[in-house]
């Protein structure tokens, strides 16, 4: 089979390997899709080691359909049709125990720990079966669809800790994949008003056709002022980060209102250094929190969200490319052109 092997950072060879055997506590999956992910960009550029192992195959946003079941596992059987969270947690630490299991401190991932979707097959290892990390599908979904269920499942996460509540006020600064589906998850919680903060004129496009209240280019207007003016002078009740960029964290303590929620859904730049009023936060009472990946009831929430199409993410994939073109395929999801970009075996 050909798979897209990572030897080292600026190394990437899509070449010939052996399709993986498989014990009697796994499955074989036939990748029907694997989406672009900006964590792939960080292991190729030698961004992200921990964990990293030389060579891998990469890809950990992947759906197909079940090529061979081990001896010993019920419930799967060859041609379902199958979407995979690509953090498997231990279950044991304490942050498993507790209901943070994003946050395992054992957690292993399909795509640089296990090899990954860039691939013709994927073997889904025992420990990820018996975490039950590996979802049926009912509905017949095109996998390119399904494989968005990981980035949608990170989003559903963060979704849950940015106080986003019937007739809401929301900022979102980015309006990349990331902060496309925040927004739509924003609109299906029924927010009155979404502001989405974007520079790139295509991805303001999109942000507005994808039902956002008020879209701002912020290197041209006044996002202050328009937030303001959105919401009578309040700020709004929710931001969230969806770039990262470390000031944009002083930005959000700005334009949120007493009381609100910050989510620094993305990961900043460097360190994350940044300057910020912290007085803002004692006095406005305001909510900083985090995101970081997702556990796996985010992730089956996120796969029936994309099912039963309440989050449309059709239009959110705009490239597939054959593995053979992965290079190509990384270098434009890299871009601001496209958004969703997917390898297709
Ligand atoms: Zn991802
Ligand atoms: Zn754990």
């Amino acid at each position: 089979m050909i798979a897209a092997v990572f030897n080292g950072p600026g190394e990437l060879e899509v070449r010939e390997v052996g399709v993986p055997a498989i014990g009697p506590d796994e499955v074989l999956l036939k990748v029907g899709a694997n989406t672009l992910c900006g964590t792939d960009g960080r292991i190729l550029r030698g961004e992200k080691t921990r964990g990293v192992r030389k060579p891998s195959i990469l890809g950990h946003e992947f759906a197909g359909r079940v090529a061979e079941v081990g001896s010993r596992v019920e419930g799967f059987e060859v041609g379902d049709l199958v979407a995979m969270a690509p953090v498997i947690p231990c279950r044991r630490c304490f942050y498993c125990r507790n209901g943070l299991e994003n946050a395992c401190q054992n957690r292993q991932a399909m795509g640089y720990e296990f090899d990954g979707g860039m691939s013709e097959y994927v073997r889904i290892p025992a420990v990820a079966l018996e975490a039950g990390n590996l979802f049926r599908v009912e509905e017949e979904v095109d996998p390119a669809y399904l494989a968005l269920a990981e980035p949608l499942s990170c989003c559903v996460n963060g979704h849950r800790s940015s106080g986003i509540r019937l007739d809401g006020t929301v900022l979102i600064l980015g309006a990349g994949p990331i902060g496309l589906f925040h927004l739509q998850l924003a609109l299906l919680a029924g927010a009155r008003s979404v502001i989405v903060s974007e520079p790139s004129e295509f991805r303001r496009e999109f942000a507005a056709r994808l039902g956002a209240h008020v879209v701002v280019d912020p290197l041209t207007e006044d996002l202050a002022a328009a937030v303001s003016e959105t919401t009578g002078g309040l700020g709004v009740d929710s931001t969230i980060i969806c770039i990262g960029l470390p000031r944009l964290v002083n930005d959000a303590l700005h334009m949120t209102r007493k009381g609100g929620y910050i989510n620094i859904f993305a990961g900043l730049s460097g360190k994350g250094w940044t300057e910020v009023e912290a007085n803002l936060i004692h006095y406005n009472e305001l909510k900083v929190t985090g995101t970081t990946a997702a556990r796996r009831s985010d992730f089956e929430t996120a796969l029936k969200l994309i099912e039963s199409g309440r989050i449309d993410v059709r239009p959110m994939l705009t490239d597939r490319f054959p593995l053979e073109r992965t290079a190509e395929a990384i270098s434009k999801a890299a871009g601001g052109e496209g958004l969703k970009v997917a390898l297709i075996p």
